[in-house]
């Protein structure tokens, strides 16, 4: 048994057994034990390469025409490619190396013979060839070990991206523990919905893979081949848990309502439609954000207007009525979708994130909101917009919603004509312009974590500005304080949507201000609501 301490991100305990998942830069040299092994490793993940290549290549065809998905027709013929397959057996059974590896070195080695042709279309390919690896590269380090369909794991991962989490089916994943990840950083937000015990400061290490672990989210403990004894307190642990969670039961179906008569509506945050269980279970008052993001790292890809209508459409019959608050692609950062769809930034919190990229590709946003204005005849649905720094990008949206309207009018197809529209107050400057804001915006969503990360100039996923990461700073609270005061002059709702919502330290403030809604992960909603009957 070997004890480990990290620092506690996400709350709740699980036991299982490891799956490591090999850094994707760590595609060096590492010596095959069993090279017909390697060489099937490699058979699967150039299959899994080909069928995803497929599928982006329908996607490319209906939603970017045939040119765009010429660009993935290419790729696959280069995957199947009699040179680049013979390099990466060579190197595989003659040098006696990794898959990752083999692959690497032959994509590199077929990229620069390209390169030096001098040639502009091969100079293309080379980016091609390139690219195909890393998603090779990408779905060996991820199945490296291959996740059996079914099997409840502990991830054990250095960096990991919130794509990762999705590399496991729903309800298999049973935490994450990892080296660097900041509270506020997508990966942990997105485990918090998920509601998934997360653990970082700890550095994981292949050896562990497929032994049995003990991850403890609150304290920040980590054990490996656990004795039964371990084992037994975790489960004393765990029937305390539920006892809690059976006494929080008892405020459903009651008000979120203060001492004094205040009231708030308490929502959910959720990544997608598999959410809307623990949604139910825990009686939100509706969706305050629906990460839709999260269905494209789910699906490695952009979904089509279909799918995603599908997701939206769920979404708003299953609420029955209560709102739904949908946000827009909020992309970029550290939320990317596939390999070689995204171009390195230096600074990609500053960079081509959120509305930006939406206002960028077009074609992209207006089916999306095509696929939303068809979902709001299932509903109460609403439309907001990330990282918002103008009146002129929100009134860019509202363009856009008026095009995608005529374009589903003129194709006969069924949508609903009045969608509110609404602003995320995530930056300092949306929040100062808040008053002119308020006079072209149906409702404002304060998202605090990119507030909080933009007001003090810290990177939300830089763990080594933690200890300055302070989401009580006066900064912050005037700028919510200013938002709140500018949404009720101009008379329209706003809510909170970042983890600061759930702050229960900050509930009675909140209430005194009037904040209309505040939208936390679903297992924070009873506890706060609790501390809403408890405040004056
Ligand atoms: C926020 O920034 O507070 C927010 C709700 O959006 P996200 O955390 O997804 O960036
Ligand atoms: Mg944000």
């Amino acid at each position: 048994m070997q004890r480990f301490m990290g620092k506690g991100i996400v709350e709740g305990a699980a036991a299982g057994s490891v799956f490591f998942r090999e850094k994707e830069a760590q595609a060096v040299a590492r010596a095959a034990a069993d090279p017909a092994e390697e060489l099937e490793r490699y058979q699967l993940a150039k299959d899994a390469a080909l069928a995803e290549l497929g599928r982006l290549c329908e996607k490319a065809r209906t939603e970017a025409g045939e040119e765009n998905a010429a660009i993935f027709e290419a790729q696959k013929l280069i995957l199947e490619d009699g040179g680049y397959n013979a390099s990466v057996s060579a190197i595989i059974t003659e040098e006696k190396l990794c898959a990752e590896y083999a692959v690497k070195a032959s994509g590199e080695k077929y990229a620069a013979k390209l390169a030096a042709t001098g040639d502009e279309l091969l100079k293309e390919r080379a980016a091609d060839v390139k690219d195909i690896s890393e998603r090779v590269i990408r779905i060996l380090c991820g199945g490296a070990e291959g996740l059996k369909a079914g099997e409840k794991r502990i991830l054990a991962a250095e960096e990991p991206a919130p794509s990762d989490l999705f590399l496991f089916e729903r309800g298999c994943l049973l935490a994450l523990v990892t080296k660097e990840l900041s509270a506020e950083a997508h990966v942990a937000i997105l485990a918090r919905t998920m509601g998934i015990p997360v653990i970082a400061g700890i550095c994981p290490e292949r050896g562990w893979n497929g032994r049995q672990a003990i991850v403890d989210g609150s304290s920040g403990s980590f054990i490996l081949d656990p004795d039964e004894e371990m084992l037994g307190e975790l489960r004393r642990r765990k029937a305390g848990e539920e006892e809690r969670r059976k006494a929080l039961r008892e405020l459903k179906g009651k008000a979120s309502q203060s001492r004094s008569g205040k009231k708030v509506r308490i929502c959910a945050n959720i990544g997608n439609v598999p959410d809307l269980d623990s949604l139910i279970e825990n009686d939100a008052e509706g969706v305050g954000l629906f990460r839709s993001e999260f269905l494209c790292m789910e699906q490695g890809g952009l979904p089509s207007e279909e799918e995603q209508f599908e997701a939206y459409r769920t979404v708003a019959e299953r609420m029955g009525g209560r709102p739904v608050v949908i946000r827009s692609f909020d992309l970029g950062a550290d939320k990317q979708v596939g390999s070689g769809e995204t171009e390195k930034e230096e600074n990609p919190a500053l960079g081509l994130r959120g509305i930006r990229r939406s206002l960028a590709q077009p074609e992209a946003f207006r089916t999306q909101l095509r696929a939303v204005l068809r979902a709001a005849l299932y509903g109460d649905v609403l439309l907001m917009f990330p990282m918002i720094i103008s009146e002129e990008e929100f009134l860019q949206c509202k363009k856009h919603v008026a095009e995608a309207k005529e374009e589903l009018k003129q194709k006969g197809v069924p949508y609903r004509e009045e969608l509110k529209l609404g602003v995320m107050i995530e930056t300092p400057a949306a929040a100062l312009i808040s008053e002119r804001l308020a006079k072209e915006a149906d409702f404002f969503s304060i998202g605090s974590n990119d507030l909080t990360q933009y007001t003090l100039a810290l990177d939300r996923q830089d763990t080594r500005l933690a200890g300055l990461w302070d989401a009580h700073h006066p900064a912050l609270l005037e700028l919510i304080r200013l938002t709140v005061e500018n949404a009720h002059k101009a008379g329209i709702p706003v809510g909170i949507c970042g983890e600061l919502a759930g702050d229960t330290t900050l509930t009675q403030a909140f209430l005194d201000q009037g904040v209309d809604v505040l939208s936390v992960p679903p297992n924070r909603i009873l506890p706060l609501r609790e501390a809403v009957r408890n405040c004056e």
